[in-house]
């Protein structure tokens, strides 16, 4: 399929297979700095029922059949196809009024955050399609009884209703984790940059990457959307406060206890520590940081700045600086290469960000005053900086979003008056402090935290590698408490799992790991004639045992190990030391001997299939070892990962290593990397 976006489109739907157009004459969304018309938008007359229904069914299943490392490479061979078209997305981004660098979040952000989730699912999941998640809880003193948690993808369809700011991240961020998790996705951009979301998906769909019904598109009104959702649906909200707390009251959300994850307004914070003078390089960096939030995307952005709290003897001074900074910006047309500040998403955003700054106005005085308009058909505005002097009793400054190029200046006296006015915002995606002192850093991020889904500290040593106070980062949560919607989104497989039921499954470990896919503590293993290290991922079954012979523990192996490492800790040398020791009765064996000779026990020496050690896990000390006791190993085949692309995989080894009472004296997971075949073909 070849995508020939028009001049004037009119925007279509993709439900239940096709493209649709809506059936009324459509609303005209214009480009935000010449007023032009881009596109018409409208959804009268869809069927949003079936369309959800067609998802569950069509791609809920496709998507199920794959595993989730199948699903994430899916992710990345889409990311690339992206990326080899990004210069058509940013052409379409100018009229969103976005410019080159605002862009670049969106797009190349977005993409980018599908590529992070690739590797992270590839790394952090197995490539299975159940998710075992922690340790098995055992339940019997005989290991006859455990439980297990595990998660599944839900049946139903994630439908993700977004912010007119982001409408490439806005999207990707969220469908990454839902399709890596298994389950198909509607996306319902915001209306009025909903042509950049449809430019996007219709190459998306084009590539022909994602199995059929795993994303639809909704351009237009919700309509009764939300009405129809089940118990196995999820409902993400970005936007107003007001839309979603009453998408949150909605009857089907409610009766059916859907998921719904919210982020709406967030008066975010940054905060200057009472340490820093103007001659520090952290007050440049503050004002740098808080100058960068109000003007990037114009203001508006979930994360911007919004309250910069300071010390009061430092107000003027930061007060100076930022006017000076902010007059800087070149506010134009984004497709000039000059301008540094690109319009509002459209005029209606200008009206509702000049009615907000009135609201500031009753606490707040102008500092700087907003210049003239750029041009009378574009969706211009200038930065404002508004002056709260007494922001303990104020409460607007606190709770009025402009979102746009608008942020309040409030003076604090102490650190914990600075933590107060924080929490004057009810709950906020992100603040930040800067700060070079340790002692302000705990008492503000600790008095913050509560407050807040992410906190950045800046200071002169993170200058150069800080993401700063207003990116989101695909492996950190995004979301915060209370104002900001009690939402929570990112933050590496956190994120995947919203879209997965967690059940705890109990029974005996034989049958929990018939469903887990994995050898449990308790089960059965199997051993015969080869060892296991000779066996490639082809022979290798989930259970395969090894049980070698003991080997004694002298005191001269003790005295060896501790010469031969340096390692001469008196609890192995010093008899009497040891004897005083409350753990030990006399000199013991290092933890490091015990696990050396368990592989010296284990291990097969033959050129094979195991290609290589690349770690342990959960390594514990269960019993001292002394001189003279006898250690074996039981070496079990916990599970088998073979990766996709490559000839190879990883195998996972439960080692349980015993003394000549059966005791366990240590236990941990050896993670090797195993050939798919041996002989290796063509070797
Ligand atoms: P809205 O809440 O109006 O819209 C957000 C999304 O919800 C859009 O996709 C919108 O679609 C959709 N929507 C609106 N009504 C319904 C409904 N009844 N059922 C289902 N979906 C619905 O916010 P705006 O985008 O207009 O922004 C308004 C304000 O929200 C901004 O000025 C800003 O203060 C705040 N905002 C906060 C953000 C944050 O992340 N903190 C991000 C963006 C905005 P449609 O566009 O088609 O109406």
């Amino acid at each position: 399929m070849t995508v020939h976006p028009q001049k004037t489109r009119v925007l279509e739907s993709y439900l239940a297979g096709s493209w649709r157009p809506g059936k009324g004459e459509g609303k005209p969304l214009l480009d935000a700095s010449t007023g032009a018309p881009v596109a018409t938008i409208d959804a009268s007359g869809l069927d949003l029922a079936e369309a959800l229904e067609w998802g569950r069914a069509t791609g809920g299943a496709a998507l199920r059949k794959m595993t989730y490392h199948e699903r994430a490479l899916m992710l990345k061979t889409l990311a690339q196809a992206l990326m080899d078209k990004k210069e058509i997305f940013y052409q379409e981004s100018f009229a969103t009024g976005a410019t080159r660098k605002d862009g670049w979040i969106d797009i190349e952000g977005g993409i980018g955050t599908m590529f992070a989730y690739s590797s992270k699912a590839r790394r952090e999941m197995p490539n299975t399609k159940v998710f075992v998640e922690g340790a098995v809880e055992p339940l019997s003193r005989d290991n006859s009884f455990s439980g297990q948690h595990v998660l599944t993808p839900l049946r139903g369809i994630a439908i993700h209703i977004n912010a007119f700011n982001f409408p490439c991240w806005g999207m990707l961020e969220k469908i990454a984790p839902a399709l890596i998790a298994g389950v198909p996705c509607l996306v319902k951009p915001a209306s009025q940059t909903a042509y950049l979301t449809e430019l996007m998906v219709r190459h998306i769909l084009a590539t022909g990457i994602l199995p059929e019904g795993a994303l639809q598109l909704l351009c237009g009104s919700a309509g009764d959307l939300v009405d129809n959702v089940t118990g196995q649906d999820v409902v993400t909200f970005t936007g107003s406060a007001a839309t979603g707390q009453m998408l949150r009251q909605n009857k089907a959300i409610v009766q059916n206890s859907t998921r719904f994850s919210m982020e709406a307004d967030s008066l975010n914070a940054a905060v200057l520590g009472p340490d820093v003078t103007p001659e520090d390089p952290e007050f440049d960096l503050f004002v740098k940081e808080v100058a960068r939030e109000m003007t990037v995307k114009a203001g508006q952005k979930c994360t911007a700045v919004r309250r910069v709290i300071v010390p009061r003897k430092t107000a003027e001074g930061v007060a100076e600086a930022l006017k000076q900074r902010l007059g800087k910006a070149v506010i134009g047309d984004p497709r000039d290469d000059a301008v540094t500040m690109g319009p509002l998403a459209s005029r209606g955003q200008v009206d509702e960000v000049h009615a907000r700054i009135g609201d500031l106005r009753r606490e707040a005085e102008i500092v700087l005053m907003p210049s003239g308009e750029v041009s009378a058909e574009g969706a211009f505005a200038s930065p404002v900086l508004l002056h709260c002097n007494d922001p303990l009793k104020a409460e607007a400054v606190h709770a009025v979003e402009a979102f746009g190029p608008v942020a309040t200046l409030m003076p604090y006296d102490t650190v914990e008056e600075a933590v107060e006015l924080t929490h004057k915002g009810k709950g906020s995606l992100v603040a930040s402090v800067f700060t070079n002192d340790p002692e302000v850093a705990e008492e503000a991020v600790l008095g913050m935290a509560p407050f807040h889904g992410r906190i950045l500290i800046g200071n002169r040593q993170s200058a150069k590698s800080s993401t700063g106070h207003g990116s989101p980062l695909p492996m950190l949560v995004h979301g915060g408490p209370g104002r900001a919607g009690g939402g929570e989104e990112l933050g590496g497989l956190r994120s995947i799992k919203h879209y997965m039921q967690r059940t705890a499954v109990q029974g005996t470990p034989r049958l929990l790991g018939a469903v887990t896919g994995r050898w449990i503590a308790g089960a059965p293993g199997q051993e015969d004639s080869r060892h296991p290290f000779r066996k490639s991922l082809a022979e290798l079954k989930i259970g395969d045992r090894l049980v070698t012979k003991s080997r004694t523990v002298s005191l001269e192996d003790i005295e060896h190990f501790a010469e031969f490492t340096g390692d001469t800790f008196y609890a192995h040398m010093d008899q009497a030391a040891a004897e005083r020791n409350p753990f030990f009765e006399g000199r013991v064996a290092h933890g490091y001997l015990i696990v050396s000779f368990a592989a010296g026990l284990f291990v097969d020496p033959d050129e094979g299939p195991v290609l290589a050690n690349y770690g342990v896990d959960n390594l514990r000390f269960l019993t001292p070892v002394n001189a003279g006791d006898a250690l074996k190993v039981q070496l079990t085949a916990k599970e088998i990962s073979p990766r996709i692309t490559a000839d190879y995989g990883e195998v996972r080894w439960d080692c349980l290593v015993t003394n000549q009472k059966d005791e366990p004296v240590a236990q941990y997971d050896v993670l090797t990397l195993v050939a798919k075949d041996w002989p290796q073909q063509g070797a």
